[in-house]
């Protein structure tokens, strides 16, 4: 069994749009690509929410791009 040194199996963090709860002390928040409707509620405590970008480890699976196969 051999190991190849990847550079990108860094977590690599990107600042990615998201929806955050409006209540200043809920910790709700979603990302914006797992939003279906245009302006979500707060899974939380169902308050509007507003958007907002977070730094995010980068998801193997955007939309549009074809997964790179493991061998
Ligand atoms: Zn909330």
């Amino acid at each position: 069994m051999y190991f190849r040194k990847k550079q990108d199996e860094e977590l690599v963090k990107e600042s990615t749009a998201v929806w955050s709860c409006e209540k200043e002390d809920c910790k709700g928040w979603m990302r914006d690509n797992f939003s279906f409707e245009d302006e979500p509620t707060c899974p939380i405590c169902s308050s509007p929410m507003k958007r907002d970008t977070k730094m995010l480890p980068v998801l193997a699976n955007p939309t549009g791009e074809p997964k790179p196969e493991n061998k």
